[in-house]
């Protein structure tokens, strides 16, 4: 387990840099830099394998996705037909935007070629000869950047016809998506790279079967691609050295929040959230933890209570919540969750795609509800009505976004149901004492 791995290692043993070995280099995201750091080594070794044993490799070092699901990424890779006759595509979800998650934008940011290789390694895998980018629009500087790495690569023969050699042929192409928070859900993210609104599809048929232009396609996020090179070059053993069984190697942990030093702190999978306050200088001087989310604003809330439990898919499984992302948001004692808690839903609200009636019509009137209650105008029967409506949308929406909304409502009444009674009973936020009168 992860407990037996780390035993006696001190916080700054904890790090385990890969993809952010080289990020405070100057000019860490150029060819020259990465080639220096054993760039493109795990591609040559692939170029020289069959297609199957380097989905085999990936498959036993037991990467899972990096996405926020945690799916198995050679199983998805397995599932590609072939001999099929179609085209197959690689497609890399780069429209993060799930609030508090912020690891693969400063991923592209500082060391596109990772992604690039990757890419190259899962194409020679799935027999695709054409990958696509989907990176979200509003980051402009990073688009700028994936272009200069991706010109890199075709100069050097990385990308392009008979790949350094290999007869291996690969195009890429880069695109910005126009910054809805729906088209990171992956049929949605097809259906906006073939020109159409992003709506999410129904599923099966999965990608695998039937993605882009009705082909079987891979979608894979950022980290997880970004992280195959490593694999290739080093190995399975080496990747399972890190993290748990069932959840082996690094990734990056996003924190956020009220901790003394926020950032993107590269550590095996299964380690705590203490650890990694350890490593980070702890939440910011005088104040203490109050509640967490393990991977965004969609994965259910955590508490101090589970400074201990293992940052890895089944750990954070087991207390009721979801990895996701690894978008650690740490909020103190001086945060009022149900403002936190508006405020997600506000953004889910507005990021609801109109598809489906539950998630539609149920973010609005959870926003209501919740508006009314940090306000102060609430009642006790809005907590039932609260978690009526979550239970509406939750599992019976079109997509995760459903269930994303639901999850802070849920997890914040499980916790803090006498924060919001407090704002009900003394009409208004216990932490504005402009609104309320029972903290006056
Ligand atoms: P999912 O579990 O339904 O699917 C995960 C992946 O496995 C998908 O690529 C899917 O196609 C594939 N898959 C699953 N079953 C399959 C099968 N039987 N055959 C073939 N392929 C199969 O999860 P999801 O709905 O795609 O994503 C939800 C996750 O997205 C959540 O965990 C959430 O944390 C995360 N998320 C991330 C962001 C972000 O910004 N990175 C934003 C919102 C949500
Ligand atoms: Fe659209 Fe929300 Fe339904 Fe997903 S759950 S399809 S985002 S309306």
């Amino acid at each position: 387990t992860a407990d037996v791995l780390l035993e006696g290692m001190g916080p700054e043993k904890l790090l385990t840099p890969v993809l952010t070995a080289f990020w405070d280099e100057p000019q860490s995201w150029t060819l020259e830099t990465y080639r220096r750091h054993d760039g493109y080594q795990g591609l040559r070794k692939a170029l020289q394998m069959p297609p199957d044993d380097v989905i085999a490799l990936v498959k036993e070092a037991g990467l899972r996705g990096r996405g926020g699901a945690g799916f198995p990424t050679g199983m998805k890779w397995e599932f590609i037909p072939q001999g099929d006759g179609k085209p197959h595509y690689l497609v890399v979800n780069a429209d993060e935007s799930e609030p508090g998650t912020c690891k693969d934008i400063p991923l592209l940011f500082a060391n596109p070629h990772a992604l690039i290789e990757g890419i190259v390694i899962a194409c020679h895998a799935i027999r695709s000869n054409h990958a696509f980018i989907y990176l979200r629009g509003e980051v402009v500087p990073v688009l700028r950047r994936l272009h200069h790495a991706v010109a890199e690569a075709y100069e050097a023969g990385y990308l392009g016809k008979d790949i350094q050699g290999s007869g291996f042929d690969l195009e890429l192409t880069v695109h910005a998506g126009a910054g809805a928070y729906i088209c990171g859900e992956e049929t949605a993210l097809l259906d906006s790279l073939e020109g159409r609104r992003g709506q999410p599809r129904l599923r099966p048929p999965f990608p695998a079967v039937a993605g882009l232009y009705a082909c079987p396609t891979v979608v894979n996020n950022v980290e997880s691609i970004a992280s195959v090179p490593a694999i290739l070059h080093k190995g399975k053993d080496w990747f399972r050295s890190m993290g748990s069984e069932k959840s082996p190697g690094f990734t990056l942990y996003s924190l956020s929040g009220h901790v003394a030093r926020p950032g993107q702190y590269e550590a095996p999978l299964g380690i705590t959230l203490r650890q990694l306050l350890d490593l980070s200088g702890g939440m910011r001087p005088g104040h203490r933890l109050k509640f967490w989310t393990p991977g965004g604003s969609s994965t259910p809330l955590l508490t101090d209570e589970h400074l201990d439990v293992p940052l890895d898919y089944e750990g954070v499984g087991a207390e009721g919540s979801m990895l996701g992302t690894k978008a650690l948001q740490c909020f103190d004692e001086t945060t009022c969750v149900v403002r936190a808690v508006t405020r997600w839903t506000e953004f889910y609200a507005h990021e609801s795609c109109g598809k489906c009636t539950p998630c539609r019509e149920g973010t609005y009137w959870l926003v209501q509800l919740l508006r009314d209650i940090e306000a102060g105008k609430g009642a006790m029967s809005d907590l039932d009505k609260l978690t009526d409506i979550a239970d509406n949308i939750n599992g019976k929406s079109f997509c995760a976004l459903g269930d994303g909304a639901a999850s802070p409502v849920f997890s914040s009444l499980t916790y803090f149901r006498d924060e919001y009674e407090q704002h009900i009973t003394g009409q208004g936020c216990p932490f504005d004492p402009a609104k309320s009168t029972a903290w006056a």
